[in-house]
């Protein structure tokens, strides 16, 4: 059994556990909720990232002992008034329907010239029923004309991160993991729990 110290991601999402457990390395094991199959349905009733992460970092915080990490994060194109935004993951009328998600915008995208968007990502730490910190990390980049790349999950395949020419599903997990707006979030958070360790 590993020694480590665990770090519970509130999330069913594997791709965000994924990148995460990437990112964190040896320094805690990862676990998520698809680890713990009685954690209930957190309900995302929040307007804002912080909100939601809240909701679900503190509700999770509740069943467990030790740190509890929530991620909410989303897509917001500036062409769409910042929309999807908090609600990305519905965006073509399916929770959680990547596919359908991706056509949307793609068509709503379709023969717009400003195609400049960003990536939020806010992070929550909690324990115990209580926040300790909140973290948030943005990577700016741009809506590509049609869908590329098999790699990432979400809307990869149609954002163009600034400097680059690639989709973050062209470019694979571990450059995405150098830039991402979930990177830059994450690494405020393992700063955070490496000064507040017991
Ligand atoms: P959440 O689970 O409510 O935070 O929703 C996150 C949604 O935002 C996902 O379902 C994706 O649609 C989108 N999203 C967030 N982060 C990423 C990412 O790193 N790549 C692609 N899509 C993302």
């Amino acid at each position: 059994m590993s020694a480590l110290p665990h770090l519970i991601v509130a999330t069913r999402n594997r791709h965000k556990s994924t990148e995460i457990r990437a990112l964190v390395g040896a320094r805690f094991e990862v676990l998520d909720a698809t680890d713990f199959p009685d954690f209930p349905e957190v309900e995302e009733t929040g307007t804002t990232f912080l909100e939601n992460a809240t909701l679900k970092a503190v509700a999770i915080s509740r069943l467990v002992d030790g740190w509890v990490l929530a991620d909410d994060s989303g897509l917001e194109v500036d062409a769409l008034d910042g929309r999807p935004g908090v609600w990305s993951s519905s965006f073509g009328g399916v929770e959680g329907d990547h596919a359908r998600n991706n056509a949307r915008l793609a068509a709503a995208m379709a023969g717009v010239t400003e195609r400049a968007a960003r990536f939020r990502c806010t992070m929550v730490l909690a324990r115990a029923g209580a926040v300790a910190a909140d973290f948030s990390g943005t990577v700016e980049g741009r809506i590509g004309l049609e869908p590329a790349g098999a790699g990432g999950f979400g809307y990869d395949p149609l954002f163009v991160p600034e400097g680059h020419e690639l989709t973050f599903a062209e470019l694979g997990g571990a450059v995405k993991n150098t830039m991402s707006h979930r990177a830059r979030a994450l690494a405020q958070a393992l700063g955070w729990l490496a000064a507040h360790r017991d």
